[in-house]
């Protein structure tokens, strides 16, 4: 008998929890649930609520809707989002995560400050992502977002600068960042470390889990870039790791003679029920 633990500090980070339960409640009153952008990077959770009733929406698609609940997930919106739900006369859900929330409120008055001397506000994020596009527009859309250091021409360095990070940056990519911003500026530089510690804190966690089993399942969305991100720590700590998206992607053929244990462990966008179902999986085949 093969025995499966699921690592405890797997699973929903609590934002993406509180946004889930918001949509499930939502839900229970028999409300419509209209999703702006996927509720989670989690395929089969997403397809779950789309079985309880909740649709996914495109934020250009808001203005054609009657009657229903819009729901803004834990990424969070621009002003312009808030205006548009408004207008439509909808009734609004906004299930932003607090952490988010708060960044939001910072960058905003950031940039009230940084307006009064001419500086800048800096985001280190991805472009075109949904909570860089929240953040961006705390600034009137003025804020500069780079990726990498590659794109740090965009910033004049001959003005104050004000750096935040996304929050599922990494902390020491943030830091070499700083490091290069403070080299070049010639005026004032601010910076915060604004990455979320649910993001941060689970990539040591996981590695030292990954490195208690012989073999490891990593159960992730496609979509997920948190997935990725901890997936490849597990699999460059156990070269024995194996990534599922649900527990019909688990390979026999991965169960090598002598294997007693498995570990089990996800993304912050992985529910546990799914883990569950492939540890389940894992110990039928057993
Ligand atoms: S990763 Fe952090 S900031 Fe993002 S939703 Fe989860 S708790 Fe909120």
């Amino acid at each position: 008998m093969i025995k499966v633990d699921i690592d405890v500090h797997s699973g929903f980070c609590f934002g993406v929890k509180k946004a889930i339960e918001a949509a499930s409640e939502l839900l229970k009153q028999g409300e419509d649930v209209y999703c702006v952008g996927d509720i989670v990077h989690n395929e089969e959770e997403s397809k779950r609520l789309n079985q309880l009733g909740m649709s996914i929406i495109d934020k250009k698609a808001i203005g054609d809707i009657s009657s229903g609940t819009i729901l803004f997930r834990a990424h969070g919106e621009p002003p312009s989002a808030y205006q548009i739900v408004n207008k439509a006369g909808l009734k609004l859900k906004d299930a932003t995560c607090p952490v988010v929330l708060k960044l939001q409120q910072r960058i905003k008055n950031s940039y009230e400050q940084q307006k009064k001397v001419n500086g800048q506000i800096v985001i280190f994020g991805k472009k075109g992502h949904a909570e860089v596009i929240g953040l961006k527009g705390q600034t009137n859309d003025e804020a500069i977002v780079i990726e990498d250091e590659s794109q740090l021409a965009e910033i004049d360095f001959n003005r104050p600068i004000e750096l935040f990070a996304q929050t599922t940056k990494n902390p020491d990519i943030l830091r070499s960042i700083v490091k290069l911003i403070e080299e070049r500026a010639s005026q004032d530089f601010i910076w915060h470390n604004t990455t979320c510690k649910q993001v941060t804190g689970r990539l040591p966690r996981i590695i030292d889990f990954a490195l208690k089993y012989p073999l490891v399942i990593f159960v992730g969305g496609k979509k997920s870039s948190n997935a990725k991100v901890l997936f490849n720590a597990c699999k460059s700590a156990n070269s024995n790791s194996y990534f599922v998206s649900s527990e019909e992607d688990v390979d026999i053929s991965w169960f090598k003679k002598g294997i007693d244990k498995v570990g089990v462990c996800g993304a912050t966008s992985t529910p546990q029920w799914l883990m569950e179902k492939v540890a389940q999986r894992i110990k039928n085949l057993g």
